[in-house]
């Protein structure tokens, strides 16, 4: 598949020193990698890639935004992204991951596949809690509808007697 093989850097008959790639992560990458966390953004991503004699680095540097649903009020928000990560790629032998950040790669290698290292980078980009972000006067910018909503239908503070119940039952002072 076309697409697929942008993600495939060439390793062998390159020169030594840094060559920059440039990729644009939009609603084609996350319907093709099946995201989950968005299907709608634009992200650009600059990947460096510094040749040694005797390894790789790949610098990846990550900036735009993806649209995401809030945690709040369950509507969507952009969310700003970025980050950079690093991987090195060591001369050996043969194929074999050393660590999160490291792969052992046999000299003669043709090409390296980075698509799986770019999703998952992505992924890590995706802050824990997704909210809208504070206006500039400090204000929450989620939806007041539905935020007025969920305070109409928040349960009720008092604890539901049945736990009281159950909890006779396993209380040790009981018996
Ligand atoms: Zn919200």
């Amino acid at each position: 598949m076309k697409y697929e093989r942008e993600f495939i850097l060439p390793l062998t008959g390159t020169a030594l020193g840094p060559k920059q790639y440039g990729f644009e992560l939009g609603d084609e990458f996350l319907a093709f990698s099946q995201f989950p966390e968005a299907n709608t953004g634009k992200v650009h991503l600059d990947l460096i890639v510094d040749k040694h004699p005797a390894f790789l680095t790949l610098q990846f540097v990550f900036d735009g935004w993806l649209r995401l649903n809030c945690d709040r009020c369950a509507e969507d928000y952009d969310q700003q992204v970025n980050g950079s990560f690093r991987y090195i790629l060591k001369y050996g032998d043969h194929i074999e991951e050393e660590s999160e950040e490291v792969m052992l790669i046999p000299a003669d290698l043709h090409e390296f596949d980075v698509f799986q290292l770019v999703y998952e980078y992505l992924m890590l980009l995706i802050p824990l809690r997704k909210v809208h972000l504070p206006d500039e006067q400090g204000n929450a910018t989620c939806n007041p509808e539905t935020i007025a909503l969920l305070e109409r239908f928040k349960p009720a503070e008092e604890p539901d007697p049945r736990w009281g119940a159950l909890q006779s039952l396993i209380d040790p002072s009981n018996d």
